[in-house]
């Protein structure tokens, strides 16, 4: 068996002992694939190992990957999104993680030929080095986005926790997302489905899913260290 497939399986093995901490059921958390960085070759080996869903962080590696790789994969952006690259991208995307402003929902409001599933970005740790909104204004923006853009879907929020020494610090973290994301579905605004919450990379998963993920994002886990 090659490593990218151990590598699988342990994870599984790992996620499912964390969803059962707070029984939770593990076939509810979906693996997103993080394939920046690697090769073809080598996504193409994950995709025969199982991986269905693959992330990536760059307009141009998506355009250069997608044109070898098609639909063989789900395509998930998890990266900050430049305003003036929307048109390259809107149509492989499957799911954008990565709304953090409001021009850049106007913008894919204006390029999507149907409603584009998107993901809230909070930075719920408020660091500078990171995108995304603060807390306290993520409900107004979900609000306006939802009554001006028509062709915008939102369908949950993502966070990218701060990389901490002690993974137990990422705790609080993922669990004001997880409030913020139950707020917002008690609200039933109009167009807004609160179905998923991406939070948990390789070194906090396991916090994360203990604490409501049911999306993560995992590269290094599966392939390695990145160059
Ligand atoms: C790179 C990246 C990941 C995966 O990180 P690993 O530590 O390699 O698992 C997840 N989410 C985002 C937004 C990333 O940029």
């Amino acid at each position: 068996m090659n490593k990218i497939s151990e590598n699988l399986i342990k994870i599984n093995h790992r996620i499912a002992e964390a969803a059962r901490k707070v029984n939770r059921d593990p076939r509810d958390i979906q693996l997103i694939t993080v394939t920046k960085t690697r090769d073809v070759a080598t996504i193409e080996a994950a995709l025969a190992a199982g991986v269905m869903d693959i992330g990536e962080n760059k307009v141009q590696e998506v355009r250069e990957k997608f044109d070898k790789i098609g639909r063989n994969a789900r395509w998930h952006f998890i990266g900050h999104l430049q305003t003036n690259k929307v048109k390259y991208i809107i149509n492989s995307i499957d799911l954008i993680h990565s709304l953090d402003r409001y021009s850049l929902a106007e913008e894919l409001n204006k390029k999507a030929l149907k409603p584009v599933p998107v993901l809230v970005q909070v930075n719920v740790a408020q660091e500078e080095s990171k995108f995304g909104l603060r807390v306290s204004e993520t409900i107004d923006f979900v609000q306006q986005v939802a009554a001006d853009c028509g062709n915008i879907s939102i369908q949950g929020l993502m966070t990218i926790a701060p990389h901490v020494d002690n993974v137990e610090e990422t705790r609080i973290v993922f669990r004001q997302l997880r409030q913020l994301f139950e707020q917002i579905s008690k609200q039933n605004i109009p167009h807004v489905d609160m179905n998923y919450l991406s939070m948990g990379m390789t070194n906090d998963f396991e916090v994360a899913i203990e604490e409501g993920a049911n999306m993560i994002r995992l590269g290094t886990a599966i392939f390695g260290p990145r160059n």
